[in-house]
């Protein structure tokens, strides 16, 4: 019996991320190292929506091995340079993370979204960003994350 490669012990069967990892999907790859591989989406908030992904199926954020997730970050920060270098329309760069699926997570495989804004597209976080809390209320909830912490 042959033993399965660190790799296939972390693919999902189920999972289309992990099927464009091992090539068995399509896609249009822009950047590829030993943990770490970035493509276009199919659904394009805007030219040059980049995912950028763990190479092997974590699902959520917190799933993560701290050295992957510190390469995707320094991925998708190489991937939002090359753009704004490059010919794509790009004015601005959002990065977006979505972790479960309220948040909008709709694959569950970790990845970060790199795509460029510009003036007049369609990219819309509907939220009251005029909300602003007393500082005791601040203080509280900063104290809850610190606790959490273990710091
Ligand atoms: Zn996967």
């Amino acid at each position: 019996m042959e033993l399965p490669t660190e790799h296939e012990s972390k693919r999902d069967p189920d999972c289309v991320f992990c099927s464009i990892v091992a090539g068995e999907t399509e896609s249009s790859q822009v950047y590829r190292d030993d943990s770490v591989i970035a493509f276009l989406t199919i659904g394009p908030v805007t030219e040059g929506h980049v995912l950028v992904c763990p190479v092997d199926h974590y699902p959520y954020l917190a799933d993560l091995p701290d050295d992957v997730a510190t390469e995707m970050f320094r991925v998708s920060r190489e991937i939002a340079g090359a753009i704004r270098a490059s010919s794509i329309r790009a004015e601005g760069i959002n990065l977006f993370y979505a972790d479960g699926e309220i948040a909008f997570q709709e694959v569950f495989h970790s990845h970060m979204h790199v795509f460029p804004r510009y003036e007049g597209d369609t990219f819309k976080l509907d939220a009251d960003w005029t909300n602003q809390p007393p500082r005791s209320e601040l203080d509280a909830v900063a104290e809850t994350i610190r606790e959490s912490l273990g710091k």
